[in-house]
């Protein structure tokens, strides 16, 4: 059981959006009363709000709706991670084909890719694009040593394998096979080959406080910023649930847990099914339209470094991963909470990965920061880590009028905005409301199987050894840090060389 902490490193994208909704209050106290409790203001929460809106807007029946946020709004992972929008193209086949089948290994794919469209006309539709940096194009994972290659390049062709080569995934991607043309085409010194296929890049923070102003404005949103909700009851014989914070108790009649890690703090069920894993990201100073492509640079299983380059007039590079620093002290990020803090020796890393990796930067060495090293220069963040893998959406069994979506595995910004399309009806037609799909989630592949919450699902995972599975977690990472690749002077933390 665990709130988020209460003064986490600063992030780029929180400090340099300058958001008017930071710390935001609609209203001084809290209302008594609502239809609808949101707890947590991330793309989780803001998505199920949009979504809550946009399906009740031609009923003209909005439920009037409470979003409650322990931190600043937009505070916990969404504020704090990678802004890739990069689906999950063929990578995990061989992994997802042999837990569910080739059919539904394909569905779990098309679920994500189905996102790069939904956010174009989303955000087409709000007239937001610019505004929250989005760009879509082309994303590579470039391979660093053999063996990274031959998982790749077996991840594509299994795929092609079973779904052909005009499957209407496989058809999108691409192997460069020729380390020349890969590390053209990546700007990846040294890379072995890549495999390239669609992809996005979005401010995340911005996109949440974009949806979450537009619902504030035209619907019946009360946000409300630094009130960290301590418990919710279960419905009562009259249909009211009781959300207890430290400013008053509010009566709803749903409760959305949009809580992601912290799950687990208002529903015991998660306890043993969701968890923390600490990561770190980078802002970095760049020339103007230097990096063409998103990407990720890989070793082996675990070890990678991502990144990304923002538009005029950001123009920072934001750079994720240091992994080949982060395994040589595994429980500084597996089952780790401490987003206050700063990996050690990670800053440096970051700072020398322009000029170490990157093929002709014209920049400095080191880098430097977007920010100063503690306003923004490099954070920490908390991603959830679901023991199977996949988020938990739906309906709460056993808890009349909870609805949850949480546990993304840091992977949510391909996955997100379609799961929370998928809570909405269920929480309307709890409330007996009446609402019309827009003709946005028409054309979408439903929620796939396995993100699907059921009792059976519950039961099975509760049965599981969690501390076993997170203990060879971190065995493993223990072997990536004997490899030579995390044994450079810059991947060793200070402490080690
Ligand atoms: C470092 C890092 C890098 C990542 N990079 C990527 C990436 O590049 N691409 C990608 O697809 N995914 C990435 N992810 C994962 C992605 O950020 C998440 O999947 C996604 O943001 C989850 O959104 P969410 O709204 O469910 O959770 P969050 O954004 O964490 O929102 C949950 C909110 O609930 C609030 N909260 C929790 N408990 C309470 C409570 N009791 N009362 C009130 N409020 C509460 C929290 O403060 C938080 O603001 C990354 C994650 C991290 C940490």
């Amino acid at each position: 059981m665990v709130l988020p902490n209460a003064n986490p490193t600063k992030s780029y994208w929180i400090e340099a959006a300058e958001s008017p909704l930071r710390v935001f209050r609609s209203t001084v106290d809290l209302p008594k009363e609502t239809d609808v409790v949101i707890v947590g203001s991330g793309y989780t929460g803001a998505a199920t709000a949009y979504w809550l809106h946009r399906f009740t807007e031609k009923n003209d029946s909005l439920p009037r709706m409470l979003m409650l946020e322990a931190r600043d709004i937009c505070g916990g992972a969404t504020g704090r991670n990678g802004g890739q929008l990069r689906p999950h193209a063929y990578s995990r086949y061989p992994k997802w084909s042999g837990l569910f089948g080739p059919d539904e290994a394909l569905n779990l794919i098309k679920h994500e890719m189905a996102h790069l469209p939904a956010f174009r006309e989303l955000l087409d539709h709000e007239g937001i694009a610019e505004e929250v940096c989005f760009r879509l194009g082309e994303t590579f994972d470039a391979a660093m040593t053999e063996k990274a290659w031959a998982r790749l390049k077996n991840a594509y062709m299994t795929m092609q394998r079973d779904h052909g080569e005009d499957g209407d995934v496989i058809r999108d991607c691409r192997l460069i096979d020729n380390p020349e043309v890969a590390e053209e085409f990546t700007q990846m010194k040294s890379c072995i080959g890549a495999v390239v296929h669609p992809a996005g890049q979005v401010w995340p923070y911005k996109f949440v406080h974009a949806l979450l102003r537009i619902v504030s404005q035209k619907g019946n949103l009360n946000l409300q910023a630094e009130t960290p909700v301590l418990e919710v009851s279960e419905r009562d014989a009259d249909g009211w649930i009781t959300v207890k914070t430290p400013r008053g108790d509010v009566q709803t009649k749903a409760v959305v847990h949009a809580t992601n890690r912290w799950a687990s703090h208002l529903l015991s069920d998660f306890s043993s099914l969701i968890f923390g894993c600490r990561e770190s990201l980078a802002s970095i100073k760049a020339p103007e339209g230097f990096i063409k492509h998103t990407g990720a640079q890989h070793w082996d299983h675990i070890v990678n470094n991502y990144h990304l380059q923002l538009p005029s007039p950001y123009n920072t590079i934001i750079l994720g991963g240091g992994k080949s620093v982060i395994v040589h002290n595994p429980r500084n990020s597996i089952l780790n909470d401490n987003e206050d803090r700063q990996f050690d020796g990670l800053p440096e890393f970051y700072q020398s990965w322009p000029a170490s990796d990157v093929a002709h930067w014209p920049g400095k060495d080191p880098a430097e920061l977007g920010r100063q090293l503690d306003e923004g220069g490099v954070w920490s963040g908390i991603e959830s880590s679901s023991i199977d893998g996949f988020p938990f959406v739906g309906a709460v069994p056993h808890h009349d009028g909870h609805f949850i979506a949480a546990g993304f595995t840091g992977h949510g910004m391909p996955r997100i905005l379609l799961s929370a399309a998928h809570i909405t009806p269920l929480i309307l037609s709890s409330l007996g409301i009446e609402f019309t799909p827009p003709a946005l989630v028409a054309p979408y592949p439903p929620l796939p199987k396995p993100f699907h919450l059921t009792s059976d699902r519950i039961e099975r995972l509760q049965k599981l050894d969690a501390k076993a599975k997170y203990e060879a977690d971190m065995k493993d990472a223990l072997e990536s840090a004997k490899e030579p690749f995390c044994n450079t002077e810059r991947s060793r933390p200070k402490m080690l060389r």
